[in-house]
Order: structure tokens, then sequence, then C-alpha cells
């Protein structure tokens, strides 16, 4: 039997988390009306009375990114993280910021007992991803305040495994320490877990598939949901398991987590945070059914700090399965795109990330390293000529891959790109974030 965090939620059917949640909201939200003069603005109180009921709860308006920045400029002088915050200055315990890979970054804070609940769910979070008593887990992010950074920190630890922060060295001392310390689980971006290996050779002079590591948990972006692309990372590092995760440092630094038995990754932070599904054109509710897609919308259920009510993630799920055979009953999700992130090609949608897994898809053991499409500028979202992508190939000698790139890409997307062929090392690689797009200075 898997190991169960939180045995209780973790097998309620889902349809009775969602109704348990539901029910603490009137409370909750009427509370959180009494200690913050922003939601008591915004959450009429008639409907946070009737939350349970769907016609009340779906009165409560969108929170979105855009609003939470708005709200951090205006800086009250007498709240340390603008009118978001629902506590005074002195209950906070900790500051949690976002990358700011999209933008100006964002704060948000945890008091004591939000600490408290925050490490709690995030064990639940590593514990479905496979980490317990015995790993020796490498941690590679290099930034404390970011939801990879201190947080799966305390995760690692409150799960019982021994934490390695081998993050923010040099690639050289980190290669070494995962050889020194016997390393056995791997944690980093997806980007940084597909390419890190090659680095990882090149310092030790031996593949990296003879280190210790047997898992590897990927975060912070998406692209691990791809079979080639998985088969890619567990081969070069010889791990037999690959965990997708994924978290938002505005809700809670892991709410989603892959366990060992199905694809796509379960909502782990039940007894924490209220998650919706939506149409993201219209915000009418999807249901939670196999193959829905929509975007994720999160509602703190007890956070005092900096709690966020129907924040719209910009993510956007397909749901790949509504039982599993780990005995968890909450959907799994694949993350296909973010909505900022979503390019248009004549009149076709196209996320980065479709084009990516097309391309890794058929021509993984051709490329070197990372990819990148490239913008004129930051805002640019219509393309009408070919989008530029570089790749870094594995043989520069290989003329023949960028047209067939084009070709594929053309074929499974009805988009067209032109493929630049790049040596190996050229893109520089991220230990945060690797953005798939960026713009040319
Ligand atoms: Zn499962």
């Amino acid at each position: 039997m898997t190991q169960l965090w939180d045995p209780e939620l973790d097998t309620r059917p889902w349809h009775e988390v969602l109704a348990w949640q539901r029910a603490q909201l009137p409370g909750y939200l009427t509370d959180l009306r009494r200690r913050s003069g922003f939601y008591a603005d915004r959450l009429p109180e008639a409907a946070v009375a009737d939350a349970t009921e769907d016609d009340a709860w779906h009165q409560i308006p969108f929170l979105t990114k855009n609003d939470i920045r708005a709200n951090q400029r205006e800086r009250a002088e007498d709240l340390l993280l603008g009118t978001l915050q629902s506590v005074p200055n002195d209950r906070i315990v900790q500051v949690v910021g976002s990358s700011g890979t999209t933008g100006n970054p964002t704060f948000y804070g945890l008091t004591a007992r939000d600490l408290q609940r925050w490490t709690d769910s995030l064990t639940n979070w590593i514990t479905t991803a496979g980490v317990g008593p015995g790993n020796v887990v490498a941690l590679t992010t290099g930034m404390p305040m970011v939801a990879g950074g201190m947080p799966y920190a305390d995760a690692i630890r409150a799960a019982g495994a021994t934490l390695a922060w081998v993050g923010g060295q040099t690639t050289e001392r980190m290669c070494r320490q995962l050889e020194l310390l016997r390393v056995d689980t791997l944690m980093g971006t997806a980007s940084f877990v597909s390419f890190f290996s090659e680095r990882c050779e090149q310092e030790l002079g031996y593949p990296a598939r003879d280190l210790p590591i047997r898992q590897i948990l990927a975060g912070g972006e998406p692209g691990m949901a791809q079979p080639e692309a998985r088969r890619r990372v567990l081969d070069a590092w010889g791990a037999g398991r690959l965990s997708e995760v994924m978290g938002l440092c505005d809700v809670l630094a892991g709410i989603w987590s892959q366990c060992g038995a199905g694809a796509g990754m379960h909502f782990t932070a039940a007894r924490d945070v209220h998650v919706e599904l939506i149409d993201p054109g219209t915000g009418e509710p999807v249901a939670w059914d196999d193959g829905a897609l929509g975007e994720a919308v999160y509602t703190h259920l007890n956070r005092e700090a900096t709690p966020v009510v129907r924040y719209r993630s910009r993510d956007h799920m397909r749901v790949v399965g509504t039982s599993c055979a780990c005995g968890r009953m909450s959907p799994r999700v694949e993350c296909v795109g973010r909505t900022d992130d979503m390019l248009i090609y004549k009149a076709m949608n196209v996320f980065p990330g479709d084009i990516r897994d097309v391309v890794m898809d058929r021509f993984a053991d051709r490329i070197a390293g990372p990819m990148r499409l490239r913008k004129d500028h930051a805002d640019q979202v219509r393309f009408d000529a070919p989008i530029p992508l570089e790749v870094e190939i594995a043989d520069l000698g290989d003329g023949a891959l960028a047209a067939e790139i084009e070709e594929h890409v053309r074929t499974a997307l009805r988009v067209r790109v032109a493929v630049e062929a790049l040596e190996p090392g050229s893109i520089p690689l991220g230990m945060m974030k690797n953005a798939l797009t960026y713009v040319r200075n």
C-alpha cells in the first residue's frame, strides 16, 4: 500500500472533499471580511453567508495577479505586503516571493500558524511524490525566498528525508556534492533536471547514470508530462521514478504532485485550499471529469496572513484521471500551459510548451539542450511570420534536422516555426525556471 500522509482526506471521494471545503467558507470568509478592509469591500456579505450554495459562490469575483500587483503597489502605510495582508505586521514570520519571471515579483506572508499548515500540506505533497525517510534529497534551487527554496526545504525535512541543499553553488560543486553525499533524489525545475545530467558528466568524467540518483522531482514549469521527455530524463540519470510537481507561491508552494501509480498530478492541498476549474473565456465552472480542460482557481481555507479568494492561476489544466491505483481520490491533472504564455500564429493559439513537446516527442535524441522561442518585445503575442525557435542540437553537421523540426511542428500543430540550430551550451540553463520564450535585446 502506498504511503499516505493524510489518509482521511486523500481517500475521501472528491465531491465530498469539495463539499467539506465549501462548508468551511462562510465562517472563514466572514472572519476574513472582519479583519481585512480589502476583502470587506470585495466580498459581498450575502454571498459569503451562502457560500456553500453554487449561485452565491459564483457571485464572488475572481482575484487576478494584476489585482495583487496593484494591491502591493498601494503600500498601505501600516501593512508590509499591501492591502491583501490581513494580519498585523508583527504576526508575519516569513515572506515568500515569486521569481518575477512574468513581471515584477509579488510577495506573500505566513504567520506562525500559516507556516505550520503550509509545511504540513507540503509534506503531503512531497510524500505523494515518493520522498520519505532514508532519502537524501538534493535541492537545486539557489533562491531561498521563492516557492522552490525554503518551502521545498521545509517539506523535505518534514517528510523525514535528508535535505542536501546544493543549489546556489557552481555547477562543479553541485556535481561533486551529488557524488559525495550519495544523493538518491534530485529536485529541480523540469529544464534543470533535463539538462544537468550532461553538465555532471562533463564535471565528473563519467555518466550521470552512474551516480546513485534513483528518483527525480521536477517542478516549477510544465514539460515532464510528455513521455519522450520523461524517458530521456530517466535514462540520463539511470533513475526509476520521475514525479512532476507543481505549486504557486501565491497559494501554496506545492499543491499538485505525481504519485508512483498514475500519469498526471494529484491535488495534495485539500485541507488548506479549495480548487475550482473554470472555462477561462467565460468564467463558468468546469466539472472534474476525465479529459476536462480548464483554468485552476484557488481559495484558501485557513490562511491568516495573505489569503487569496477565487484566485485565477492562469494555469490551464487537463484532467487525465479521476481514480488511481494509489488509493488517492483527488483528480490527476496535467498542466498544459499558462494563459500568459499563449501565442497566436496567424489565427492559431499555441502554447510554447506544445511546441517543445512535439519537438521532443520526435527529435529528443538529436537535441542537446533547452530550446526557446524568440520574441521581438516582451508583450509580443502575435506572430505573422514563422516563430523563431532556437534549438541546441547535438551535431551541428545534422543539416536536415532544422527542416524536419519545422515540418513536424507544422503538421502536428498547424503552426510554423523557423528553427535556428545552436551549439550545445548556447542557451543559459536557469536554476529557477527556463523560460520557453525570451526577448531579443
Ligand atoms: Zn495516484
